[in-house]
């Protein structure tokens, strides 16, 4: 008997192999796909994002975080059972969000990569394009006005970068700053909103506010901008939002001191709940579309709220 599980295990490895298959996976059998809802989960992968979107139909990512932390994303994808991954969103090429991308294209069958479009010299940028190019993954550049849809009724309405911002560079005090032209989306689910912000900055913030109205912008839940630095979340930006609450990637004791008490202080004036990975751990939100709930790994505190 243990022989005919071994040449079928054997078979089953060359099949998969043959179809191309992702061959760094686990065995482990993936839990049910969701069925109804969205589900949003900001992966504790310390210094950097990882956000992890399940609607009924897609699995998206948005993020990889760091180089130093794919050990913990790994262990995170493994734990959600991701072997398919729809949309692989890259904010910006910034090693704490395109560190892990490696990981994922071993990991996961990706089908399709977002990303800003913006080139920077890095190593780990140039893999990242060398890998895409290898594997014949499809990639779309995101901009301002585009909308992806995610599947069972669930939205991407992208925001920033423009064109011109990106023509531009993203030249602030005569040096490129990749920041300013990070993917900002709103996630749309029935009455349900997220911000997503990526790096962004003030300015960003400011541009979006110029483009579009207060009810283009209102949404439940905002992810803090640039891990909660104080360059992020202005006031204007937290007003026309009106979100119930900020969701903080950072890691543990940061060396960039995130969040940024000033920050913590803009939300407090905003009457504005905080969870952080470095202290929650992993926050997971759950929507049907109407109300959500905010769920944490650590303090487990859950919050309902109708509020569209
Ligand atoms: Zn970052």
């Amino acid at each position: 008997m243990k022989a005919l599980w071994t040449a079928l295990l054997v078979l089953v490895s060359a099949i998969s192999a043959a179809c191309g298959l992702p061959t760094d996976w686990f065995g482990d059998a993936p839990p049910p796909p969701v069925e109804t809802g969205v589900t949003i989960k900001m992966l504790a992968v310390g210094q950097g994002d990882a956000i992890l979107i399940r609607t009924p139909e897609q699995t998206i990512l948005v993020d990889t975080g760091d180089t130093s932390e794919t050990g913990r994303l790994r262990a995170a994808l493994k734990k959600e059972g991701v072997r398919r991954v729809d949309k692989l969103i890259v904010t910006h090429p910034h090693r704490d969000h395109i560190g892990g991308a490696e990981t994922v294209f071993r990991m996961c069958d990706v089908k399709e990569v977002c990303d800003n479009g913006q080139p920077t010299s890095t190593n780990i940028y140039r893999e990242y394009l060398k890998t895409i190019q290898k594997k014949g993954i499809p990639s779309r550049t995101l901009r301002d006005g585009d909308v992806l849809d995610l599947g069972g009724g669930a939205l991407l309405r992208v925001l920033s970068p423009t064109q011109e911002m990106v023509d531009e560079r993203g030249m602030q005090n005569g040096k490129v700053n990749l920041n300013l032209n990070s993917i900002v989306a709103r996630l749309e689910y029935g009455e349900f909103a997220m911000m997503l912000t990526g790096d962004a900055e003030a300015p960003t913030e400011m541009g979006i506010l110029k483009r579009y109205a207060p009810d283009m912008l209102r949404c439940s839940l905002l992810k803090s901008g640039h891990h909660g630095s104080k360059t992020a979340s202005c006031t204007k930006f937290l007003q026309a939002l009106d979100a119930d609450a900020a969701l903080v990637s950072c890691g543990e004791d940061n060396e960039y001191h995130c969040p940024h008490p000033s920050v913590l202080g803009r939300y407090e004036q905003q009457e504005m709940k905080v969870f952080r990975t470095d202290q929650n751990g992993t926050i997971t939100v759950r929507t049907d579309g109407k109300a959500y709930t905010v769920e944490t790994e650590r303090d487990r505190e859950a919050d309902a709220g109708a509020k569209p």
